[in-house]
């Protein structure tokens, strides 16, 4: 599976500076953050990527539909209208949507919310061909990121909806715990709803629950494990290399970049 990186993970560098970096160091494809596009045309960010020789992966990230308001619910369901315009501009086939929680209300309320939210979308979706995959979270997080907590529960929604445009984001560092992981990514390929392929790895002790995730190879998961059920399950996409680390932050980007390559071709 080819090799795309997150620009999140090298969050130091501009978008420019990942056009220049990612490709000598043989990265395939990009998966843009909406930051990096700060201040851009999406458009134009679009074709200097590809001119690059990189292949745009998805756009990140939509979502967040939960809200204690109907005002509250409608304006997440408008930003998400909106960030689909901008993924058809940019040319990113797929919005990873985290899909969001309220702290204090109840999960069940959530996941209803969520699956209303997506079911309002879809239809502009559909008609600008771009997909939605649905990233389910690690339980930690459920209190106000996201109330979809594992694979199970994006099937779940991914069937409930029945769309063309809607599958599921697995990222190894939210799904490694889950007992039935190897069920649902079964089930997810037969269903034809894998859309993308997350690694990063869990490190021992984490000293950060957002900022401190590891280089595959560093943790606990076992990624090639993983990788390979996903491929049974009939993906062939690519590996994203997604990293939120201020350790690796603060490293030259172009030694860490190194690293990246180095640690996916050894242990993924
Ligand atoms: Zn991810």
């Amino acid at each position: 599976m080819p090799l795309c990186i997150h620009t999140i993970t090298t969050k130091p560098w501009s978008l420019e500076e990942t056009m220049e970096h990612y490709p000598k160091a043989g990265v395939e494809g990009i998966s843009v953050w909406t930051d990096a596009l700060e201040g851009r045309d999406a458009g134009v960010a679009g074709r200097q990527l590809r001119e690059a020789g990189l292949d745009i992966v998805s756009l990140v990230r939509g979502g967040f539909f939960p809200a204690a308001t109907p005002t509250g619910r409608q304006k997440a369901i408008d930003d998400n209208l909106r960030l689909l315009d901008q993924a058809a501009e940019l040319g990113a086939p797929l919005i990873v949507l985290v899909c969001g929680a309220v702290p204090g209300q109840p999960l069940p309320v959530s996941r209803q919310q969520i699956a209303d939210g997506i079911e309002a979308i879809l239809p502009t979706a559909e008609k600008l061909g771009v997909r939605l995959g649905i990233e389910p979270l690690h339980p930690m997080y459920a209190d106000d990121r996201s109330a979809i907590t594992s694979l199970a529960q994006a099937n779940d929604i991914c069937q409930l909806l029945n769309s063309p445009n809607l599958g599921a984001t697995l990222d190894v560092y939210h799904l490694w715990w889950d007992p039935d992981l190897e069920r649902e990514i079964t089930r997810c390929g037969n269903n034809g709803h894998i859309f993308s392929f997350h690694v990063c790895d869990w490190k021992t002790p984490t000293t950060d629950l957002l900022n401190d995730r590891g280089l595959m190879g560093e943790g606990c998961i076992d990624i090639q494990g993983i990788r390979s059920q996903v491929q049974a399950a009939g993906f062939d996409g690519f590996t994203e290399v997604e990293i939120f680390s201020n350790h690796y932050w603060a490293m030259d980007q172009e030694v860490f970049l190194k690293k990246i390559v180095d640690a996916y071709h050894r242990h993924t």
